[in-house]
């Protein structure tokens, strides 16, 4: 039998009654005084922070990361250096739209986020399921997400909305086919590939830099629900994901993933015919082929959800030694609205919590603000820099090459890029369905669209036969499949 554990106070003080309020009588009103009641009625209010505006629902876990082939001619970071090498890591894989009491099994994207804790800092990869984004501008993602989220007025998910954004924004269509293909129902987040989406860079010690993609290959295979399966699930458990996430890791069947990269020259970069640092694009694998890195392996799952996920903080600015950014337009603002997004929700200095706290020493100048718990690792007096009371200093060591940039800064369209086809891509996808594939893929676009008016599901339909005309051609007859079954069925009442 274990030791008695005394109940305290949240100062430590024990208490010796938590089941009767204080009161003036055993009828009488309760007295002002009960600091324990107070104290307990105002935490349940605090239990709550703002939700993630995006990717509120997730599931996360704790696992490992194990080199299995050498890339250090690519890049000198440490968690890269030895083939074997172990580094632990936090995934929270996550829906984009719905709301954090969402249920699991909609259709949707999955977002996709590593926390690997190497010994030089964390490096996060926040990804998603899918290679390819719907928008390539930051400046454009505020307006995206409203069309995914709530109409003002009547509180309800918009499909006018999603369509009117998406038709007039040709270059959503490959993430869009992607998302209406059988991919975008998975069964739970085991069975999802992981992809890094944006061009990332790598370097090596001799300061050479070149382009990489990261992919994440499931190795418990891709399962997804048709659309009719996901509402049976959603009727039986709005929670599908997390029973099946939780009960796999914590029986031992332990999901695993393979990581890859695809490596492009910055001479290379130059030569592409498409931009490759447009997150609505592919490097395709016979020009880039995937290069074997190492294993991910989830191990254990988390013990207080609140604490490890839902206070879980990935940001693509949280890069190390050897790996870094690239041009990427969407990386780039989200290098600001990760972090700042964290900020909001958690506080300054979030990275102090301990899901987020780097393994390795952590030294900096920031001083106070929410969340200054913790006490600095240098002497008292060096609280600014440069100083001379031995505060940490820089070390070139770690300063990246230069990122070679060329234009003149001005707001130049991102659709008129030389050699940008929005169209071509999603034809060789829809090219690669089976014509099973290609059926559901018509019925759910036309489920989608049911309600929208007219010219903007025309505008839609003018994309789709851009990309292919017998695509165009499928939806429009599950169209018309959708409209014969409603005539029939209203013929009925
Ligand atoms: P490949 O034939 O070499 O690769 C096809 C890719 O498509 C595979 O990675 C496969 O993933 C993936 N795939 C299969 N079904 C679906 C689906 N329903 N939704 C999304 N992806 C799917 O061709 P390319 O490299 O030339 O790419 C062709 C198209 O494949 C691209 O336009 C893109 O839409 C898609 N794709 C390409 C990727 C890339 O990085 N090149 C990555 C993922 C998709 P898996 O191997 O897991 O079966």
């Amino acid at each position: 039998m274990t030791d008695k554990i005394t109940l305290t106070t949240s100062a430590g003080a024990p208490i010796g009654d938590n089941q009767n309020s204080l009161s003036a009588g055993p009828r009488g009103p309760l007295l002002l005084q009960d600091y324990q009641l107070i104290e307990k009625l105002a935490h349940q209010n605090r239990e709550r922070i703002p939700e993630r505006v995006v990717h509120a629902k997730g599931w996360g876990a704790f696992g490992t990361f194990t080199v299995t082939h050498d890339v250090s001619k690519y890049s000198c970071a440490k968690l890269f250096d030895t083939v074997g090498k172990k580094t632990d890591l936090l995934i929270r894989i996550s829906t984009v739209a719905g709301e954090l009491g969402a249920a699991d099994a909609e259709r949707d994207v999955r977002g996709f986020s590593l926390k690997f804790y190497t010994e030089e800092g964390n490096w996060d990869v926040v990804g998603n399921n899918t290679p390819v984004f719907f928008i390539r501008d930051p400046l454009k993602f505020p307006d995206f997400i409203r069309t995914q989220k709530r109409h003002p007025r009547t509180n309800m998910r918009s499909p006018t909305a999603m369509w009117d954004f998406w038709s007039l924004s040709p270059e959503s269509l490959h993430q869009v086919t992607i998302l209406f293909s059988d991919r975008g129902l998975p069964t739970a987040p085991q069975y999802v590939n992981g992809y890094g989406s944006h061009t990332y860079s790598f370097w090596n010690e001799a300061g050479e830099r070149y382009w990489v993609k990261f992919h994440f290959k499931t190795q418990q295979g891709h399962r997804h629900h048709t659309n009719a399966e996901a509402a049976t699930v959603v009727g039986r458990s709005r929670e599908s994901y997390q029973e099946e996430w939780f009960s796999a890791i914590e029986s031992g069947n332990l999901p695993k993933w393979t990581m890859y990269v695809q490596i492009m020259s910055e001479a290379e970069a130059d030569r592409t015919s498409y931009n490759p640092f447009d997150v609505t694009k592919v490097w395709p694998h016979a020009d880039y082929p995937l290069i074997p890195v190492g294993e991910i392996e989830l191990n254990r799952n988390v013990d207080n959800y609140f604490a490890e996920v839902e206070q879980a903080a990935f940001s693509p600015s949280n890069i190390v030694r050897g790996i870094s950014h690239s041009p990427d337009r969407m990386l780039q603002g989200r290098i600001f609205a990760y972090a700042d997004a964290h900020r909001h929700r958690l506080g300054t200095h979030y990275e102090a919590l301990p899901v987020n706290q780097p393994k390795s020493p952590v030294n900096h100048y920031h001083k106070d603000g929410l969340l200054r718990f913790f006490a600095s690792n240098h002497p008292t007096d060096a609280y600014y820099e440069p100083n001379s009371f031995g505060g940490p200093t820089q070390d070139a060591r770690y300063l990246e090459p230069p990122l070679k940039i060329v234009g003149d800064g001005a707001r130049w369209n991102h659709r008129d890029d030389p050699g940008n086809d929005d169209y071509v891509q999603p034809r060789t996808l829809f090219e690669l369905f089976d014509a099973d594939q290609k059926a559901r893929l018509f019925m759910n676009l036309a489920e989608a669209m049911q309600g929208v008016p007219e010219f903007i599901v025309e505008r839609q339909m003018g994309h789709f036969a851009k990309v292919h005309p017998d695509y165009a051609t499928g939806v429009r007859r599950a169209m018309a499949v959708l409209a014969a079954a409603h005539v029939v069925a209203t013929a009925a009442e």
